[in-house]
């Protein structure tokens, strides 16, 4: 199991208030699931994944991670997990726009206690990047890119550690749907040869390239389905309003 979370709570107070952000959400994501999390703006998405990729720490819950407990690690400990284990992707792509995508993608291995000398951390970059589609573009700027080819330069940075899980926040929601469609298949490519993906998205596009789709709602997980009952409870849930109106 990459992802065992037991009773996942997270609270944020502000001024007198107490924000219930997360209620309690059990999660079980097994090694290669592609699974896509949904549901509406404030319901806790990005909370959740937050805490799923080690970024902060739930208020009450347990959450182990590639079989280590990390709801209980100190923040060194946290963000060595992170490091080592995660891989992520966002709306932003941030990459930094004065290094080419070589550069961008390699980053990371400068940083890290694994990241080996400077000839075999440019050899990992390269076919990182090689591996998304890019083999030809690695001394070209981000903006000499276009938004597809930005993000899948970040896709190849989030992967070359060989992360546990790869988490994508909306990594779409700057894309035109053609784009989308290419970056989507991207992530199926990744899937099918063993990587485990988890995608924050409010896209039922997006999502369709999952296999299995968790809802949250209220800081709950209210349906957790494979994508084909997803899909099925959604029409049907769409058919009684019309019917109704
Ligand atoms: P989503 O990503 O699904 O839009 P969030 O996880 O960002 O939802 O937010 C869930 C709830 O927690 C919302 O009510 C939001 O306003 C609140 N929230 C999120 N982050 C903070 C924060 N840092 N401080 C206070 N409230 C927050
Ligand atoms: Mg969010």
């Amino acid at each position: 199991m990459i992802i065992e979370a037991r009773g996942l709570a997270r609270l944020y107070r502000v001024g007198v208030e107490t924000i219930h952000a997360l209620r309690g959400v059990d999660l079980d994501v097994e090694g290669n699931e592609m699974v896509a999390i949904m549901g509406s703006s404030g319901s806790g998405k990005s909370t959740l994944m937050n805490i799923l990729g080690c970024l902060d720490r739930p208020t009450a819950g347990e959450y182990r991670l590639d079989g280590r407990t990390v709801s209980s690690m100190g923040s060194a400990e946290l963000a060595r997990v992170r490091n080592e284990r995660i891989g992520f992707v966002f709306q932003s792509f941030e990459l930094l726009p004065r290094l080419s995508a070589l550069a961008n993608v390699e980053l990371p291995l400068v940083y890290s206690r694994g990241g080996g000398w400077w000839g075999s951390r440019r050899r990992r970059a390269k076919a990182a990047l090689e591996r998304v589609g890019l083999g030809n573009r690695m001394h070209h700027r981000p903006n000499q890119l276009s938004g597809g080819q930005k993000q899948r330069v970040a896709i190849a940075r989030a992967i070359l550690g060989d992360p546990a899980i790869l988490m994508a926040d909306e990594p779409t929601g700057n894309l035109d749907s053609t784009t989308t469609r290419e970056i989507m298949d991207l992530f199926a490519q990744l899937h099918s040869e063993g990587q485990t993906i988890l995608i924050v998205t409010h896209e039922d596009e997006v999502a369709a390239s999952c296999r299995r789709v968790v809802r949250l709602r209220d800081g709950e997980v209210a349906s957790d389905l494979p994508i084909e009952r997803d899909v099925a409870v959604r029409r049907a849930a769409e058919a009684a309003i019309e019917v109704a109106s």
